[in-house]
């Protein structure tokens, strides 16, 4: 388990990770979307890295996802900050009383991120969207939590993997490369790309 001081180590090791990938997310978004991925992603985990920093009493758990997706979310803006402003912020809700992150309480958040961001954006699994990571993620969380933090999170990094590979196959349901129709097949999601890299950082972090 992690307590609230790895937690926020944690954050600080994929924020860290996005912004050393801002010019591959945003090589990817260029190729279908309108090329700005990576940069507001890495100015996102800037702003929440700042923030992380800044905390000084470790109260809970809570308060490490909840200031990096308020951050996030305040700074990205556009529907991209809301959805990976949720992706922290959503699942931290209930969280309040906790000074450690168990297995169990990561596969807790990660899905309750999950359903308030589907529920938001409306997007499904097939979509050509970060959903396509997020939702394979979550079920190997689900399953794997009882083989303990490391286990877990190596499952969930393989099957974000293949989630975001099979968004190459995938017509896009939104965004701009929702109009390029059967010409956005092939191509990549680059928000998968991030869930993808956010859960091997969790993996790497726990390593
Ligand atoms: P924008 O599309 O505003 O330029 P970004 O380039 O930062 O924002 O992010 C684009 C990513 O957001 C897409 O690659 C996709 O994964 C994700 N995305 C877009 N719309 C949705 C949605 N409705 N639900 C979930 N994810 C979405
Ligand atoms: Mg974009
Ligand atoms: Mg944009």
């Amino acid at each position: 388990e992690l307590n609230v001081e790895d937690a926020r180590n944690m954050l600080l090791y994929i924020a860290d990770k996005i912004i050393a990938n801002k010019p591959y997310l945003t090589e990817i978004d260029s190729a279908i979307g309108d090329g700005d991925h990576g940069i507001g992603m890495a100015g996102g985990m800037q702003k929440a890295k700042r923030k992380l920093l800044k905390l000084e009493d470790q109260e809970n758990v809570y308060r490490i996802f909840e200031e990096a997706g308020q951050a996030m979310l305040m700074s990205m803006g556009g529907a991209s900050g809301v959805i990976f402003g949720s992706l922290y912020l959503a699942g931290a809700k209930g969280m309040e009383s906790k000074n450690v992150l168990t297995a169990f309480d990561l596969a807790e958040m990660e899905e309750k991120s999950l359903a308030a961001i589907q529920e938001r954006g409306g997007a499904k699994v097939g979509d050509k969207t970060m959903v396509d990571a997020l939702a394979p993620a979550v079920e190997a969380l689900k399953k794997n939590a009882d083989l303990g933090l490391l286990e877990m999170l190596k499952q969930a990094e393989e099957a974000a993997r293949i989630g975001m590979e099979d968004t190459k196959k995938y017509v896009a349901k939104f965004g701009r490369a929702k109009s390029l129709l059967e010409r956005a097949i092939g191509h990549q999601d680059a928000g998968a790309t991030s869930v993808y890299l956010i859960f091997q950082g969790m993996r790497e972090f726990v390593e």
